[in-house]
């Protein structure tokens, strides 16, 4: 598992732009799609105009042609009626015909020159208003006006029944070059355009007569609503200011273009809000990525000083992963290593079945938990010893994907271990020497007596024989009473001979009670010296799982200074009581004595090293006992002996755990 490789950072500037970009384009896009539909509309603007246009001109010239043709009638009825003998029958002939044909004239008058009314079709008789128009009026300017110049005049537009607006034609009559009298067609204005305007123009626009104030003479449309644009051209003739106003109407249904519209800036906002939503995202993104770098740098810096060797392997046993550490302390690089299988270049051959069963045991998931001691080898072939701790590898999903070694190189500390084991050993072997050369007088003395005996009895074996007694009988006792002797003192010189030896500690399983008889068959003699009882209550035991010799080294140190203590004790109070009791998982012995006690002052020295109130002394005694009896996993302490009448003296306790048995 290489640490993966962090790519450098983008700055923020460079991701700012980044995220700037595309943004820019979509206002660049939304601005073009907006500046297209606005030029659409604008050229359909432009296009409806010019239709307008063209459609106002073809309008006026539509009526235009009407009321040219009208008037070209009326004039050839003028004509025809200066020339022509009946005029009343042609009047009435041609105009009844002319109504009939030209919807919008709705009505033709015959005037004398003095404006009366000669005749009149639809109606003979005309409406009073109708005669007055003849009066002050825009008619009778009109009269006035075609009289004057003898030729066709329109009139003003002007109102009547209500405010219907209309406009009248005149044409004068000659006969024989004088006015005869005046022919006047009436146009109502609004019929004129409800009769000339088709309906699809209407269903397009709206059509208006107005004259420069704005005051509107008749209008005709099918559509309602607001006018879009208006074109107007002079209606002039039959004029006085008459215009022609054409307003369009733009399509309701416009509303695909709105859709168009609505839909191009819903999908504008729709990208904008996902631009925002990426830029949120990539900043989310930007900021774990930080912390990732962040922790990967830590964890760079952390695997870097590790002292301590870290090694990956996945669930197949192949190695994903090693640390500086590992490596420094293989000697391989990480490149030698990552991606091997079994068996791995660090592997001692020598080791190599064992090696593969803690593999095997670990990728089982069964390793030691508190670790496991391991010989492995480094690359320029030195052995070194490594304390390899296992866990479980998780991923981030909470996988279980191999498995993470901690690896201790304790070489150095195991050196540092066997050096002090071994001079603890020297030091117990010297402390036994010591204890041996306190003894040596009374184990002397104790040789003498067996030895003392054997030549005793050899003597007397030697007087029999000089004697010339071949009586085989009286010398078989004594010879066999010799070897008894010899045999005792065989016995002692094993005792001291096993004490003092040197050997490895070794437990096995021996009887408390043997342990303590051998220690009396050594102290007795000392203790009858000093005059000091030794009484002991042993029970029935287990054996106990310890080694032999030790166990003896520490009885024999606590019996010989508790004998030690009593020395300014009464000859009569020297006792001293070896017992031992079952306490729970353990078996406590104890040494008590009746001796001089142990002031507060040294209590918290008795187990340090070299400390002595003895002048003799050396002081290891103790140290000794209570890393012996830790080696055997118990615990020995000292307390004041309380079970005394003058409350003197001490009692040391040691345990050694029952299940080690
Ligand atoms: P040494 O016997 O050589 O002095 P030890 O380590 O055996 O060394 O004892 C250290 C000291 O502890 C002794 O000098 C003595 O002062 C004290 N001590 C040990 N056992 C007893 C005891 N039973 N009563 C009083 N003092 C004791």
């Amino acid at each position: 598992m290489t640490p993966p490789e962090i790519p450098m950072p983008t700055t923020n500037r460079r991701l700012r732009w980044l995220l700037a970009l595309p943004k820019l384009g979509i206002v660049l896009l939304l601005a073009a799609l907006l500046s297209l539909l606005w030029l659409l509309h604008r050229n359909e603007i432009e296009e409806e105009r010019s239709a307008l246009i063209k459609d106002v001109l073809w309008l006026e010239q539509n009526l235009r042609f009407h009321l040219a043709s009208n008037e070209e009638q009326l004039e050839q009825l003028a004509l025809e009626m200066g020339t022509l003998p009946d005029a009343e029958r042609l009047f009435r002939l041609r105009a009844s015909h002319m109504l009939r044909n030209t919807p919008e004239i709705s009505q033709i008058l015959w005037l004398t020159p003095q404006a009366m009314v000669v005749d009149a079709l639809p109606t003979a008789h005309l409406p009073d208003e109708e005669i007055e128009t003849f009066g002050p009026t825009a008619g009778r300017r009109a009269f006035d006006m075609a009289r004057r110049l003898g030729k066709r005049v329109y009139s003003e537009p002007f109102f009547l029944e209500g405010n219907r607006a209309f406009i009248e034609v005149l044409i004068p009559v000659f006969q024989r070059r004088q006015l005869h009298g005046m022919l006047v067609a009436i146009y109502p204005l609004d019929t004129l355009l409800a009769d000339q305007v088709p309906w699809w123009f209407t269903a397009k626009y709206k059509v208006e007569l107005v004259d420069d104030n704005n005051t509107q003479y008749a209008s005709k449309t099918n559509i309602t609503g607001n006018g879009d644009q208006s074109y107007e051209i002079p209606f002039d003739p039959p004029g006085y200011g008459l215009r022609l106003r054409v307003t369009s109407y733009r399509t309701p249904d416009n509303s695909l273009q709105r859709l168009l519209v609505g839909a191009i800036l819903v999908l504008g906002t729709g990208v904008f809000w996902s631009l925002w939503l990426v830029r949120k995202l990539m900043k989310k993104h930007n900021q774990a990525e930080e912390a990732l770098r962040a922790e990967h740098a830590f964890r760079s810096a952390m695997e870097d000083s590790l002292t301590v060797g870290m090694r990956a392997r996945n669930l197949e046993g192949r190695v994903i992963y090693v640390n500086p550490a590992f490596c420094r302390m293989t000697g391989f690089s990480r490149d030698e290593l990552v991606d091997r299988v079994p068996p791995m270049p660090y592997w001692a051959p020598e080791h190599l079945a064992a090696t593969y069963a803690m593999h095997d045991a670990v990728l089982a998931g069964a390793a030691p938990e508190d670790g496991f001691e391991i010989t492995f080898v480094r690359k320029n072939g030195e052995r070194f010893h490594a304390l390899v701790y296992e866990a479980k590898l998780i991923d981030g999903n909470g996988q279980h994907t191999g498995w993470m070694a901690s690896v201790l190189d304790i070489t150095e500390r195991k050196r540092a271990e066997e050096l002090a084991r071994q001079q603890q050993a020297q030091l117990q072997f010297t402390s036994r020497l010591v204890t041996m050369g306190e003894m040596a007088s009374t184990l002397a003395h104790e040789l003498n007596q067996p030895l003392a005996a054997i030549a005793s009895y050899n003597t007397g074996c030697l007087n029999l024989i000089n004697q010339g007694d071949n009586n085989l009988d009286n010398i078989k006792p004594a010879l066999e009473k010799l070897g008894a002797q010899a045999q005792r003192a065989g016995k002692i010189i094993r005792r001291v001979h096993d004490f003092v030896r040197r050997s490895e500690p070794k437990r096995a399983p021996c009887a408390l009670a043997d342990v303590i008889d051998d220690c009396m068959g050594f102290i007795e003699p000392d203790a009858r010296k000093q005059q000091i009882r030794i009484d002991t209550d042993i029970p029935a035991l287990p054996d106990i799982l310890a080694d032999r010799v030790l166990l003896e080294q520490v009885l024999l140190n606590l019996i010989r200074n508790g004998m030690d203590a009593m020395n300014d004790t009464p000859p009569g109070e020297r006792q001293l009581q070896i017992s031992a009791l079952c306490d729970g998982p353990e078996i406590r012995i104890s040494v008590s004595d009746q001796g001089c006690g142990i002031s507060p002052e040294i209590r918290d020295q008795l187990f340090t090293a070299f400390f002595t109130t003895k002048p003799a002394g050396m002081g290891i005694g103790l140290s000794i006992c209570r890393s012996i009896i830790e080696f055997h996993r118990g615990r020995l302490w000292a307390e004041a002996n309380h079970t005394t009448t003058d409350g003197h003296g001490t009692i040391f306790h040691f345990t050694l755990p029952l299940e080690s048995s």
